[in-house]
C-alpha cells in the first residue's frame, strides 16, 4: 500500500481500462444482467476496489477495497490472510495453555439444487450439534462425540458437485482435542452425523502437522519459539485453505454472494466453562 503512483488523470484515464478488464470487466458485465437489487452499487465498489488497487487514492483518503469477498478475489485473499493470522494466534494459545491437538475435521452435508433452503438447514445443523455438546458440558447430558470438539474454528464452504449439478456446502473445523483423551470414534461420529444430517458422506478426520509437531514437544516437555513457529504456520496454511475464494464460475459467484448474505462464513464453538476459561464465542 505504501507505493502508490500518482493520480496522474491521462496515465489512469487510459490504463483503467485494461485494470477493469483485468481484475473485474466480465464478473461486471455478468452482474449487470443479474436480477440484484443493488447490481449498480455492487458494480461500483468493485470498479473502485480494483482502481484502488491498482493506483491507490491520493494521500489522507482511505483504502477503498471492495469487502466483497465472494466477488472479488483480491478481497477474498485479504480476508483470509487476516482471519488466519488472528485464529492461528488464538488456537496456538489455546493448544499451549490447555493442551489441546488439532484435528481437521469435514462434514459434507447432501448436495441439493437450492443453495439458500441448504444453507438454513446446514446452519440448523450445526445448532442442533452445538446445543448437544453444550448440553453436555453445562447439564451433563448424554455425551456424543463432537463433545471431544473442547473447542472448534468452524468454517463454512460452498461449492459444486464435480458435474457441476448440484450445490455442495460443506463445513471444516479445527477441533481442538485434549492431547491424553483418545481420538475420535469414527463409527460412533459417522452415526451421529448421519442422524443430524441425514447424509451418508461420513465426517472426514484428518491429523494435522501442527497437532503432529505438538504431540512431538509434549513428550519432550519444551515448545521451543522455532517450534510455535512452525505449528503457527500450519495452523495458518489450513485456516487460508478452508476460506480460499471459491472455485466457481461468475454467475455461481454472484448466485453465492446473494445466498450467503446474513450467513457468517466462520464461527466458534467455545471451551467449556468446566476446561478453564471460558472464551467467548463469534457465532
Ligand atoms: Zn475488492
Amino acid at each position: 500500500m505504501s507505493l502508490r503512483p500518482q493520480n496522474d488523470p491521462e496515465h489512469q484515464s487510459k490504463s483503467l481500462h485494461k485494470t477493469d478488464d483485468y481484475w473485474c470487466t466480465p464478473l461486471i458485465r455478468q452482474l449487470e444482467k443479474s436480477d440484484l437489487p443493488d447490481r449498480f452499487k455492487l458494480t461500483r465498489r468493485l470498479r473502485n476496489c480494483a482502481q484502488y488497487r491498482r493506483y491507490g487514492l491520493n494521500s489522507g483518503k482511505k483504502p477503498n477495497y471492495c469487502h466483497l469477498r465472494y466477488l472479488c478475489k483480491a478481497c477474498a485473499d485479504r480476508y483470509a490472510k487476516r482471519v488466519a493470522l488472528e485464529y492461528a494466534t488464538k488456537i496456538l494459545g489455546l493448544m499451549i495453555q490447555f493442551g489441546l491437538c488439532p484435528f481437521f475435521v469435514t462434514l459434507s452435508p447432501r448436495a441439493e439444487n437450492d443453495l439458500v433452503q441448504q444453507l438454513v438447514q446446514v446452519e440448523r445443523m450445526l445448532n442442533k450439534i452445538r446445543q448437544k455438546r453444550k448440553n453436555h458440558f453445562s447439564h451433563g447430558t448424554q455425551f456424543t462425540e463432537f463433545c471431544r470438539f473442547l473447542y472448534a474454528f468452524v468454517i463454512l464452504e460452498v461449492k459444486r458437485t464435480q458435474d457441476g449439478q448440484l450445490w455442495f456446502p460443506h463445513v471444516h473445523f479445527i477441533a481442538l482435542n485434549p492431547l491424553a483423551d483418545v481420538r475420535f470414534n469414527l463409527s460412533d461420529l459417522a452415526t451421529e452425523w448421519r442422524m443430524v444430517s441425514e447424509s451418508e458422506i461420513p465426517p472426514h478426520v484428518k491429523s494435522t502437522t501442527a497437532g503432529k509437531l505438538f504431540r512431538r514437544c509434549q513428550r519432550s516437555d519444551s515448545i521451543s519459539e522455532d517450534m510455535k513457529g512452525k505449528i503457527f504456520r500450519d495452523l495458518q496454511r489450513i485456516i487460508q485453505y478452508a476460506l480460499k475464494p471459491l472455485p466457481l464460475c461468475l454467475s455461481d459467484q454472484i448466485v453465492v454472494h446473494s445466498a450467503m448474505r446474513g450467513t457468517h462464513r466462520y464461527r466458534e464453538w467455545a471451551m467449556p466453562k468446566s476446561h478453564g476459561q471460558f472464551h467467548s464465542s463469534k457465532v
